[in-house]
């Protein structure tokens, strides 16, 4: 099996190149965020107070959740409802952060994660699965940019799926607040991994981050044919 991590702050584009990179090779693309935010938006539509972990820990105890692969790409079931279609809102993307935070909620999703990577070659993108999920994984990167940059990339991307309501400085503004949130909390908080490749992709265009990936990755496979 081939497991592939990559990690970085909101907005980094580790999405877009993670499914490109994973296309191009060959691999399975698992989108972590995309749990996070199925899971953060369930609560909040339910109604569930998220700012208390204790509401938090007994609404997810009993919570069926599951992933499924389509055509259409990862598609996230909450108690057999599909949240995908709901997830890329600004309020999905701050339920995510809010309740991701919490034990009960990263205990949750850990193992589905960890199976995934045991069926599949991934490339699995998230905040600490070089850390935390995959820590033996093949190949670790820490792909980052510009707050600014990210900011910007974000709300060309609410910008094509017709929103109009989105603000850039507000959204550069959340973008600090999640960083800050993702990187100073107590469970496995957004870090770069010891062994992990630092890609800074503020200067560069899609296809050269997709290259490099690329790059780093074809020797990994000729390996693992070769044994
Ligand atoms: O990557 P994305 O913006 O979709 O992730 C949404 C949120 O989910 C992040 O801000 C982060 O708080 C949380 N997350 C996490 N661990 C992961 C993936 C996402 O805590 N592996």
């Amino acid at each position: 099996m081939i497991n592939i991590a990559i990690d970085g702050p909101g907005g980094a584009g580790k999405s877009t190149v993670a499914r490109e990179a994973a296309e191009r090779m060959g691999l399975h693309y698992v989108d972590t965020g995309a749990m996070y935010r199925g899971l953060g938006y369930y609560l909040l539509s339910r109604g569930v107070d998220i700012s208390r972990e204790d509401e938090v820990e007994k609404a997810v105890a009993s919570l069926d959740v599951q992933v499924t692969y389509t055509d259409e790409g990862q598609q996230v079931w909450v108690e057999g409802e599909n949240m995908t279609p709901y997830i890329r809102t600004p309020e999905a993307g701050d339920a995510s952060s809010r309740t991701a935070v919490y034990g009960c909620v990263r205990e949750r999703l850990l193992q589905l994660q960890r199976d995934l990577a045991a069926c599949y070659d991934v490339i699995m993108d998230g905040r600490d699965i070089g850390t935390n999920i995959l820590p033996q994984a093949d190949l670790k990167v820490y792909l980052t940019a510009d707050p600014r940059e990210r900011g910007r990339r974000r709300y060309r991307e609410f910008l094509e799926k017709g929103r109009t309501d989105v603000d850039l400085e507000q959204i550069i503004e959340d973008i600090r607040r999640r960083d800050e949130r993702d990187m100073n909390r107590a469970i496995a908080p957004l870090c770069q991994a010891e062994d992990a490749r630092l890609l800074d992709t503020t200067h560069m265009t899609r296809e050269e981050v997709v290259d490099q990936l690329c790059r780093w990755i074809a020797p990994l496979q000729k390996k693992e044919k070769e044994e």
